[in-house]
């Protein structure tokens, strides 16, 4: 039960006004810091595999681990498929049982994009599955693909119209001024186009490179209609900080568990000063009323 389709999470974020955090598993103990986390806050969240973890420990591997610790915290989770640049790719996610996939076209021509993620979103509906598309180009490096600043393109509401028509996609991965990573200069998300985007295509809108913007423009973009913040970077900066905290403090720790248990610990106390930003703390419950609400 506490999987839910990623659809239902985020629609229902985008009507109450708040955002669900979509952070970024490595292993298992950055699977544990986001569930213990959610737990602390009473927090829907998206738990979200990568392109690189899928290519290190490999997707099954991390999904198997969320499912089985899923069972020891019992908060709304999805999974969620982080820009996936392949169909088939996609698609074994939704074999495995993810709740959420992201296909994420935006590097193909505007025709093929809105191809390949009309037939993800078809698939996915059929079965239940929340789905995200992409357009515009997100600036800034993520699973070694580096999109230049200056190739980072604003995505117009026409194009954002024009895409969910065509598409239907759930939610939709926009560029408005944001980057993966962290910012050389303070970003500003360009408030005006996000609230022209979300009035014409009615429908959750999702902020990516979520790391290091100021909680202050976070929350006005969520007041906007950003319902889903993706977060990566800077979770892996404090499970990183809290590695070497530990290893300061005593170099010769060979305990592996105790070192990462602290990058652990640091991690999760982000996750949590993220959730509290976004708004989600204390949503879990009333997630789940709606949700068996309107499934049954
Ligand atoms: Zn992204």
């Amino acid at each position: 039960m506490p999987f839910i389709n990623g659809k239902i999470m985020l629609d229902h974020a985008f009507q109450n006004g708040y955002g669900v955090g979509a952070f970024s598993a490595h292993n298992a103990e950055t699977v544990i810091a986001i569930m213990e986390a959610a737990k602390e806050e009473q927090a829907p969240i998206m738990i979200q595999i990568g392109q690189k973890v899928i290519q290190t420990l490999g997707m099954e591997a991390l999904k198997g681990l969320i499912d089985t610790y899923e069972k020891e915290y019992s908060v709304p989770i999805a999974i969620h498929l982080d820009h996936s640049r392949e169909f088939e790719q996609t698609m074994s996610a939704v074999q495995m049982g993810f709740q959420s996939v992201m296909f994420d076209g935006s590097g193909l021509s505007f025709e093929e994009n809105i191809e390949i993620t009309k037939k993800v979103v078809d698939v996915a509906r059929a079965l239940g599955i929340g789905s995200e598309g992409e357009i515009g180009k997100i600036g800034g490096t993520e699973d070694d693909i580096t999109v230049d600043e200056k190739d980072a393109l604003i995505t117009t509401t026409e194009e954002a119209v024009a895409f969910v028509e065509a598409t239907d996609v759930d939610y939709l991965a926009v560029s408005i001024g944001t980057a993966h990573g962290m910012y050389k200069e303070t970003p500003n998300l360009r408030f005006e186009r996000l609230e022209e985007i979300v009035a014409a295509v009615k429908r959750p809108v999702v902020l990516h490179g979520g790391s290091d913007i100021p909680d202050e423009q976070v929350r006005r973009a969520i007041g906007l209609g950003i319902a889903k913040i993706n977060v990566d970077t800077e979770l892996r900066q404090a499970f990183t900080r809290g590695i070497q905290e530990a290893l300061e403090e005593n170099p010769d720790d060979i305990v592996v568990a105790s070192t990462l248990g602290r990058g652990r610990l640091r991690m999760k106390e982000k996750v949590q000063e993220k959730i509290r930003v976004f708004g989600s703390q204390g949503r879990a419950e009333e997630l789940l009323t709606h949700t068996k609400v309107i499934t049954n």
